[in-house]
């Protein structure tokens, strides 16, 4: 085993502290990562705030990171020590169901190790996650980190960025669609850029237009105010796409009024159950959908995008010791648009105990 430090939620108070973690030995494809940067997704605030320490065992959330190779196993053929490298939340699948044949690893029959409180399926421990120094992950799971991106705003990319690419893909987005990103946060943002690079007519669904200027300089062309009955009533079938990355649980009728014929509404944001009335479908043909992370192949893709057209997150860079801080001010959406930690604090103050 190799020790590392990371942030682990404390049962007792809900706090995450620095304490010392245990990783694997190197297997023949693992690489060892150092972290250097990781981002702060809505999901790791679900987690932290739902966790019950002792049923849920030790957490430590993270799972969207950048950093460099310190150590590969004996059969690495793709990575090198230094190289820069992405992982996001996925870092293993059984490789052999359809879907992952079909490079849809996210999709697994048998589901996915998660980076962090999934369950590894050589030695059955709870992977802990990107909140840490270091993390060793299997070759396959890794991405190399295309050069120009930046490493701190090219995190997100791991988790939020391919969490609305895959979607936008799927449903052919490009010149002539119309898109609506609902909730412009961490995963929203992001869906903005990709939908303007993809060549769409982009708006963004928001609460309130106090994000209407980052909106039109993300690229969008107009913001519609979900809580105006007016904006929502002039809004009615406009978009072939609409990509809702909303983090709370929430009526989808107005969102899918906004919806287009044959149009989709695609949920990506707040996973839990939903009831729809099969009339705000049937008037208009509309489809109701969702997607979660990406498969290898189009994890690859996404990165390789984005290094083209130089999208990255918009980040506030925090000290790792400002976690407790970033969660609290994510669920008050206090962020514009990502907090990122920069894990190099954990090489000093108070050594691993
Ligand atoms: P985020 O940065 O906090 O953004 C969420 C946005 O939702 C906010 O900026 C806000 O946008 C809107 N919102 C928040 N509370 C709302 C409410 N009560 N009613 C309406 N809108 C509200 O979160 P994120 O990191 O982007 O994550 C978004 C959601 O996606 C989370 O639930 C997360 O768990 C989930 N997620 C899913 C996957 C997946 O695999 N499908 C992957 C990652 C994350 P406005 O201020 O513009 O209204
Ligand atoms: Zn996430």
């Amino acid at each position: 085993m190799r020790t590392t430090t990371g942030w682990q939620v404390d049962g007792a108070t809900g706090e995450l502290r620095r304490t010392p973690l245990e990783r694997r030995d190197l297997r023949p494809d693992d690489l060892a990562v150092r972290v250097d940067y990781c981002g702060v997704c809505h999901t790791d605030l679900h987690a932290v705030r739902g966790h019950d320490g002792a049923a849920g065992g030790p957490l430590v959330p993270g799972h969207e990171f950048t950093g460099v190779v310190t150590g590969t196993g004996s059969a690495v053929t793709r990575f090198s020590v230094g190289d820069p490298v992405a992982v996001g939340n996925i870092v293993d699948s059984c490789g052999d169901c359809p879907m992952c044949r079909a490079g849809q690893e996210n999709f697994c029959h048998t589901f996915p190790t998660l980076t962090y409180g999934g369950t590894d399926r050589h030695d059955g421990s709870t992977t802990l996650g990107g909140y840490s120094r270091e993390y060793v992950v299997r070759e396959g799971f890794a991405y190399a980190l295309p050069a120009g991106l930046d490493p701190a705003a090219a995190a997100p990319l791991l988790c939020a960025g391919v969490t609305v690419w895959e979607p936008l893909r799927s449903l052919d987005v490009g010149p002539g669609t119309r898109v609506a990103v609902a909730g412009l946060g961490g995963l929203g943002h992001l869906a903005v850029k990709f939908a303007v690079a993809l060549g769409a007519e982009t708006s963004v669904i928001s609460r309130s237009a106090d994000k209407a200027d980052d909106a039109r300089r993300l690229g969008a062309q107009g913001l519609v105010v979900s809580t105006d009955p007016d904006h929502v009533a002039a809004a009615r079938d406009r978009f072939d796409v609409v990509i809702d990355t909303v983090s709370a649980p929430h009526d989808l009728a107005p969102y899918l009024r906004m919806v287009a014929m044959d149009g989709t509404l695609s949920l990506v944001g707040h996973l839990g159950s939903v009831s729809v009335e099969a009339m705000d479908l049937l008037v208009g043909r509309k489809k109701l959908s969702s997607a979660g992370s990406g498969g290898r192949p189009a994890t690859a893709a996404m990165l390789a995008f984005c290094a083209e057209h130089a999208i990255t997150a918009d980040i506030e860079l925090l000290a790792s010791a400002q976690v407790n801080e970033a969660l609290t001010r994510l669920g008050r959406t206090d962020v514009r648009y990502r907090f990122v930690l920069d894990m190099s604090d954990l090489d000093t103050g108070p050594a691993a105990r």
